[in-house]
């Protein structure tokens, strides 16, 4: 048997961080930049990946690695995300454990390319045939429709997604693959409707003008000239590297292999139509005999025509416009969601062993956060939780598993954020729904006001028990604004604008409206318009629903198995071969990586199974060389004892040896050299 232990054969720097030697942030970073400049962009902690975006393509996703990895132990090869996609997989089929693929990073850290690389690993290793090759076909031609929907040009990223994702991909007990299941995440919807400086609105739009036929463009009564829209900013409408019209052609593709019939397509782009369109009606005020003013639209012959009666002022019926044009899109955008979803789920009710990824975005501070940065940010603070529970857990299960003595080990817990966020009663999120729900005058300083009182109660409390409270209150802060102490950072966050996000309501008329309207499609997405189903209870809100969806991810998560991809991005400027320390360090730092580090190297910084480690190292006793005739465990017993290693500085498991400190190891590797 040929045994390879590339993590330390020809290793640029060190391949894994448990093996850094001493421990410091400053060897950290060191090792990340000297292993990037020579684009090993992978590194592990222990059995967690660090994943640096290389913004340049990379030979290293070929149908050869993918046969290189294949079937190989975790650490016999240098560190690639292929090696963790090996490993999930293969515990998934061989020991029926559901897996999850964890990916956090910042936006433009890579997360999204990484969750595709993990798909087509685990596409291109399981199972084989016709039946399964579509459903493996499908499942990733998810990808490029989602995409186009989803994902929008920003500041930080020419594809960024705008949405989380979640997908559950199913096999059988043989370990082909059956079909999936996608839940999406909070869409940022108020880009349909405006663009930060820079930025686009999603690719959709772009590419339907650009790449559609003149014939589809004509049905549609639509303008091949992205400048006639308003909701299309003008500032960067061609990305450099984004070919619309090409993406158009492969986004029709996709749909038509996911299994979109050719009428529910028509459907669709008429809807992305008539959202153009409605960024294009205009107002005018109207002023009546009785007094009040009212809002007209400007041209009633126009394309797009609301038949509905509201008494709007000026300000109002351009503010319902775009309530609406954001409604019909997000909802287009779920209904998609779930389209794909009846295509592409598993045909069969048998035991299904599964595979979860997640995509979700990552921390946000910028310099203006609004209730979108909180309700993301608190998504990550639960993620980071479940990190934190779930790496100690599995480090403690496998010393129970080998027999070994656990010692705790102190780390930050950030569940207090959490709760400050979350709790039933007072947390933030409820304190909004309070004042969503109150009767009276609601606005967004009212619920600063209250957030204030509570949480400065709160605080006070909490501070006479622990130093820990993470609302933080002083008088340098902006009228409008409140900060909370995140696990990642302090985050300042302006109140302008939550009270309405979160409540999400359309005018009851324009759902009716809506649901009048004579497309099947849109009638399916308003059902709240339909008169003989009017529901005087509100619908919940939208930090209630988002609390509730991220509560049952959790819950789904902490039953699987996790696999964690760590994304960092090297710089600012999406270059190749630029790398920013202080960048990469901030994100280190808030990804916990130091932290998981000293978790992983507390108790035993390595650990091999008996195998490997004898056939690597008998060399090194005579005994031991050059064939060992009992068992493996008993073979490394006596060659360390041979090397007269200090017996503290092991501990034998029931299926691998546990090397205290990385010294130890490096000792065994000299002693090899010179043999
Ligand atoms: P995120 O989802 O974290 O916001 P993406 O996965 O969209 O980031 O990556 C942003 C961009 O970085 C991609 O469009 C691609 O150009 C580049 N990139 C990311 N990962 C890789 C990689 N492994 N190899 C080459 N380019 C990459
Ligand atoms: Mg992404």
């Amino acid at each position: 048997m040929e045994v390879k232990t590339s993590l330390l054969d020809n290793m640029i720097g060190v391949g894994d961080m448990v093996l850094i030697e001493p421990l410091s942030e400053d060897t950290f970073i060191e090792n990340l930049k000297k292993r990037f400049d020579h684009s090993e962009i992978y590194t592990y902690i222990g059995s967690v990946v660090i994943s640096m975006n290389p913004y340049k393509s990379l030979p290293i996703y070929t149908a050869e690695k993918v046969e290189e990895y294949r079937n190989r132990n975790f650490y016999e090869l240098s560190p690639h995300i292929y090696a963790l996609a090996d490993e999930a997989y293969r515990s998934l089929r061989d020991q029926d454990k559901d897996q999850c693929i964890l990916i956090t990073g910042e936006s433009g850290a890579g997360k999204t390319e990484a969750s595709k690389f993990v798909m087509s690993y685990v596409a291109a290793v399981c199972g084989k045939g016709q039946e399964v090759n579509k459903v493996k076909e499908q499942l990733l031609q998810s990808n490029p429709v989602l995409e186009a929907f989803g994902n929008a040009k920003t500041v930080r990223n020419d594809n960024s997604s705008r949405f989380g994702k979640y997908m559950d991909i199913e096999f059988d007990f043989k370990g082909d693959p059956l079909g999936g299941v996608i839940s999406n995440y909070l869409l940022e919807k108020s880009r349909v409707v405006k663009q930060p400086r820079g930025e686009r609105n999603f690719h959709i739009f772009y590419q339907l003008l650009s790449g559609a036929s003149d014939d589809t463009l004509k049905k549609l009564k639509l303008d091949r000239d992205f400048s006639k829209y308003n909701y299309l900013s003008l500032d960067s409408a061609t990305v450099n590297g984004l070919d619309d019209a090409a993406s158009f052609r492969t986004v029709r593709n996709a749909m038509q292999i996911v299994g979109f019939m050719e009428d529910e397509v028509q459907s669709i782009l008429e809807l992305v139509a008539a959202v153009l369109k409605l960024g294009n009606i205009e107002f005018k005020p109207e002023s009546r005999c009785n007094g009040f003013d009212e809002s007209r639209i400007k041209d009633k012959n126009g394309e797009c025509y609301i038949d509905c009666n509201l008494r709007l002022l000026l300000f109002q019926a351009y503010y319902a416009r775009d309530a609406l044009a954001k409604n019909l899109y997000s909802r287009l955008f779920s209904w998609l969601v779930t389209r794909i979803n009846e295509s592409i789920k598993a045909q069969t009710k048998t035991h299904k062993k599964v595979m979860g990824v997640l995509d979700i975005y990552g921390f946000e501070i910028f310099e203006d956060n609004s209730f979108e940065q909180f309700i993301i940010n608190y998504c990550n603070e639960k993620l980071q939780q479940i990190f934190i529970e779930l790496t100690l857990r599995e480090e403690q299960e496998e010393y129970i598993r080998e027999g070994i003595e656990w010692t705790n080990i102190e780390y930050f817990n950030n569940a207090i954020i959490c709760d400050l966020i979350e709790n039933n009663k007072n947390g933030i999120l409820a304190m909004l729904d309070e004042e969503c729900l109150r009767p009276g005058t609601v606005t967004d300083e009212t619920f600063l006001d209250k957030l204030n009182t509570v949480c400065a109660e709160h605080q006070h409390f909490e501070s006479r028990q622990s130093k820990n409270s993470k609302f933080l209150t002083d008088h340098s802060l902006p009228h409008n604004c409140f900060r909370i102490q995140h696990y990642a950072g302090k985050v300042l966050y302006r109140v302008e604008g939550f009270v309405d996000k979160n409540n999400d309501l359309l005018y009851r008329d324009l759902s009716q409206a809506m649901y009048k309207a004579n497309h099947s499609l849109i009638k399916i997405l308003f059902p709240e318009g339909n008169p003989a189903k009017v529901n005087l209870k509100r619908p919940p809100t939208a930090g209630f629903q988002f609390r509730a969806s991220v509560g049952t991810l959790m819950k789904n998560l902490l039953t699987k198995n996790p696999n964690y991809i760590r994304c960092i991005k090297p710089n600012d400027e999406k270059a190749a071969h630029i790398f920013t320390d202080s960048l990469v360090c901030h994100q280190a730092r808030y990804l916990g990586l130091m932290e998981n580090v000293r978790v992983r190297r507390a108790g035993y910084a390595f650990r091999q199974p008996y195998e490997p480690c004898l056939e690597r190292y008998k060399m090194l006793c005579k005994q031991t060389w050059p064939h060992w005739k009992g068992p493996a465990r008993k073979g490394v017993e006596v060659l360390l004892k041979n090397l007269q290693v200090p017996a503290e500085e092991f501990a034998y498991g029931r299926s691998k040896i546990f090397i205290r400190n990385p010294r130890t190891l490096f000792f065994l590797e000299e002693k090899r050299r010179q043999c």
